[in-house]
């Protein structure tokens, strides 16, 4: 099989860190997991672009710099407990058990969960475990979470995920039309009644989809 090591220093060099993310620990985790395992064998040599790749389902591997911002923006403790909403690929997965206790990751395209969740177990990574379902109603049964990413683009902040953080915890997702251009929101919960919420720039996702996102047409579900 190809050697990717190169390249996979290349992309924190040139697309991570040149950018300014400057974290030692997610700097490294971008070094240590290899991307090309999470696309199809036909997008290995691409795996490691600047920008998103196509993945089964008709969906996307997101962009290696817009996954080291997201997890940044999320201020990670090693200790953390953390939901990912749209686990996809499973790539950004494998990064957050890089840097955290415990990752907890929902996809509602059953392939996809079950390729994540292969992928994610022939690597060895035994702190992440992947769910299909409507992660827009978040997972109460396994929640507060320390830190909870969403990786699709929202109509707008589902008050479930809201009340799934732990005071102190940090929520960062993309909110926006599809097929636009969505702003990327940072929410912290404060105390039990106030959050906080930072606006971090433009992004563009595919759609949040479910009971408290957007219809497989397009209009704002709730
Ligand atoms: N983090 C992923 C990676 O590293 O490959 C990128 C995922 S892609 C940009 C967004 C994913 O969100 C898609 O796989 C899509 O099926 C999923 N998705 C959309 N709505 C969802 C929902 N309500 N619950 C769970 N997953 C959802």
């Amino acid at each position: 099989m190809t050697d990717f090591t190169a390249e996979r220093e290349r992309m924190v060099a040139r697309q991570i860190a040149a950018r300014g993310i400057t974290d030692p620990r997610i700097l490294e985790a971008f070094r240590k997991v290899p991307r090309e395992a999470f696309v199809a064998d036909d997008y290995r040599a691409a795996a490691y672009e600047d920008s998103p790749q196509p993945i089964e389902a008709e969906q996307t591997i997101s962009q290696p710099y817009i996954v080291a911002l997201m997890i940044e923006a999320a201020e990670l403790d090693p200790a953390d407990r953390v939901l990912e909403i749209g686990c996809g690929s499973g790539y950004a997965s494998a990064i957050l058990a890089e840097l955290v206790d415990e990752v907890i990751a929902i996809e509602r395209h059953e392939a996809l969960a079950r390729l994540a969740g292969r992928r994610l177990e022939e690597l060895g990574y035994e702190n992440v475990s992947v769910y299909e379902g409507d992660g827009s109603r978040g997972f109460a049964e396994q929640g507060p979470f320390d830190a909870i990413i969403v990786s699709a683009a929202g109509s707008h902040v589902p008050d479930p995920l809201l009340a799934q953080l732990e005071i102190g915890g940090r929520l960062v997702m993309p909110v926006g039309e599809p097929q636009q251009v969505q702003k990327l929101v940072k929410i912290t919960r404060i105390d039990e009644e106030d959050y906080e919420q930072e606006e971090m720039g433009a992004v563009r996702f595919v759609p949040l989809i479910g009971a408290h996102g957007w219809t497989e047409t397009g209009e704002r579900a709730d």
